[in-house]
């Protein structure tokens, strides 16, 4: 297991979080375009949006994926959670939205942190692929 232990701004990294995309932009290593952040989330924009509003929301420790997250982030996994619907309410996304959670190979998931898509400003189609 990977940690990633915060200091302030910046990030001590240990395992696989040394070479992690996404906490290297949660410490600002890789740039991105902020949209929300507190002391344990931070939201930004996706580089490739699938839809007219699509961020991604992330917590600022490492954690792998859905799969990693052990009842200790229970409450952090809450969080997330409204954090997304904080979102989406200030982006005055009424007609509804998607929150989507990718975990592991088969879930589609091809970065190794945990985050939630927020996917809106267009109807979605049901079932995914
Ligand atoms: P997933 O496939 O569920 O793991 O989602 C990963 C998401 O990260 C994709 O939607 C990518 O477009 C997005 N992504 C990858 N690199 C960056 C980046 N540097 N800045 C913003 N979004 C990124
Ligand atoms: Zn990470």
């Amino acid at each position: 297991m990977s940690r990633c232990i915060w200091r302030g701004r910046g990030h001590m990294y240990t395992g696989s979080a040394m070479s992690c995309i996404f906490c290297k932009i949660v410490s600002g290593e890789i740039p991105s375009t902020a949209i929300y952040q507190d002391e344990l989330t931070y939201a930004f924009a996706d580089i490739n949006p699938r839809a007219p509003a699509h961020i991604l929301i992330v917590p600022r420790e490492h954690i792998g994926s859905m799969d990693e997250a052990d009842e200790a982030k229970r409450a952090l996994l809450g969080h997330l959670l409204w954090t997304a619907a904080q979102i989406a309410r200030e982006k005055g996304l009424k007609n509804g939205y998607r929150i989507v959670v990718n975990t592991g190979e088969e879930g589609g998931q091809t970065v190794d942190h945990l985050h939630l898509h927020l996917m809106g400003g267009r109807a979605m189609s049901w079932p995914p692929g």
